[in-house]
């Protein structure tokens, strides 16, 4: 028996999520004393996981599969966890893994549970800790099938190195032309992707126009940021979709959000609730963000931003 942890690229390099989920994946099969073993698919990188603890690699490479299909991913992982008896199959929480999970499931005849945020609680019978209601709670959930699929939340668990000498086994594979044909791609434009990010700072409405979205860009880039923006804010276009969070957008769980000018409307806050430490800057000191908080500036954020972004700056050169 074997834990297996799909270890997801993005144009063949490794997310941190895909560290984050290996390092999971090692400490759940070492309680369990089984093996770990890594599926990589046409990763640039495949000899990086074995910082994080894998006791064999599997990689499969083939040109057909530079983009990532359903069909051929699924059928590729699903066929690795037979041949290598898998009882666990852990997955990081992606877009990707979250589309890849219930094909997974079907084919392994798996019991699935997504949105996992610790290493589960008892593994006889199998009973995982899950975020629900947008991170408002927590279940418990008990996996009873033979083999089972978790998804690891964003930056629940955390990378931890963990350094080992895994065989790395390239395998060829024959890949059938997928059903599913892409005709373009859209990559946000961002140097620092919001799901990745250990810090985001994001814009609302409060800003009152794209001419003023400096603010955001320059604590951002004091803090080494990602940047990201509230739905009003893409929909009129002051920003790209690709940086709209929430319910409708994307899920951030970074270790700090800082919302400008956002009033902390329920759809927004879905959307952020897995962030560790929210800091809210809003001139109205009713804005509903202020309960949600870790922290929060009441004051206007023309004023505001400048000196805390120049503090931050005067801070790290000292
Ligand atoms: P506003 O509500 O206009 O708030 C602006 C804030 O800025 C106010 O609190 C104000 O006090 C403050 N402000 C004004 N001037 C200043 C200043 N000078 N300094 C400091 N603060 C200032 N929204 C999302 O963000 N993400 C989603 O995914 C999402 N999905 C939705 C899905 C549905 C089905 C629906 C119905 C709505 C959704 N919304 C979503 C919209 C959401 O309900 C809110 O309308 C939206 O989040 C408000 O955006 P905002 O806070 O930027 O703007």
């Amino acid at each position: 028996m074997s834990v297996l942890v799909y270890a997801e690229n993005q144009s063949g390099k490794f997310k941190k999520s895909t560290y984050e989920v290996v390092s999971y994946a090692r400490e759940v099969a070492d309680k369990l004393k089984q093996k770990l073993i890594a599926v990589s698919i046409n990763s640039k990188e495949t000899n990086l996981l074995s910082n994080y603890g894998p006791d064999k690699i599997i990689e499969y490479n083939n040109p057909l599969l530079n983009d990532f299909t359903l069909q051929n991913y699924s059928s590729i992982i699903s066929d690795c966890a037979k041949s290598e008896c898998a009882s666990l199959v852990v997955l990081s929480s992606t877009a990707d893994s979250k589309y890849l999970a219930p094909s997974l499931s079907v084919n392994l005849d798996a019991g699935l549970a997504s949105n996992v945020v610790s290493i589960p609680e008892s593994f006889s019978p199998l009973t995982i800790r899950r975020s629900c209601f947008t991170n408002k709670a927590f279940n418990l959930t008990i996996l009873k099938s033979e083999t089972n699929i978790i998804c690891v939340s964003n930056n629940s668990y955390g990378v931890k190195e963990n350094k080992s000498k895994a065989e790395i086994i390239s395998k060829k594979i024959a890949v059938n032309q997928d059903k599913i044909k892409i005709e373009s791609k859209n990559k946000s434009s961002g140097a620092i992707s919001i799901a990745d990010a250990d810090i985001v700072v994001s814009g609302g409405r409060g800003l009152k126009g794209p001419e003023n979205w400096y603010l955001v860009e320059n604590l951002a880039s004091a803090l080494g940021a990602a940047m990201a923006c509230s739905k009003p804010v893409s929909d009129m276009g002051w920003r790209p979709h690709s940086e709209h969070v929430g319910q409708t957008g994307k899920p951030v769980a970074s270790n700090l959000y800082i919302a400008i000018g956002i009033s902390g409307a329920i759809q927004h806050l879905a959307g952020i609730n897995a962030s560790k430490v929210k800091v809210v800057i809003n001139n109205d000191p009713e804005a509903p963000f202020f309960k949600a908080a870790d922290y929060g500036i009441v004051g206007d954020a023309f004023d505001v931003v400048p000196k805390l972004t120049e503090t931050l700056k005067a801070f790290k050169s000292s």
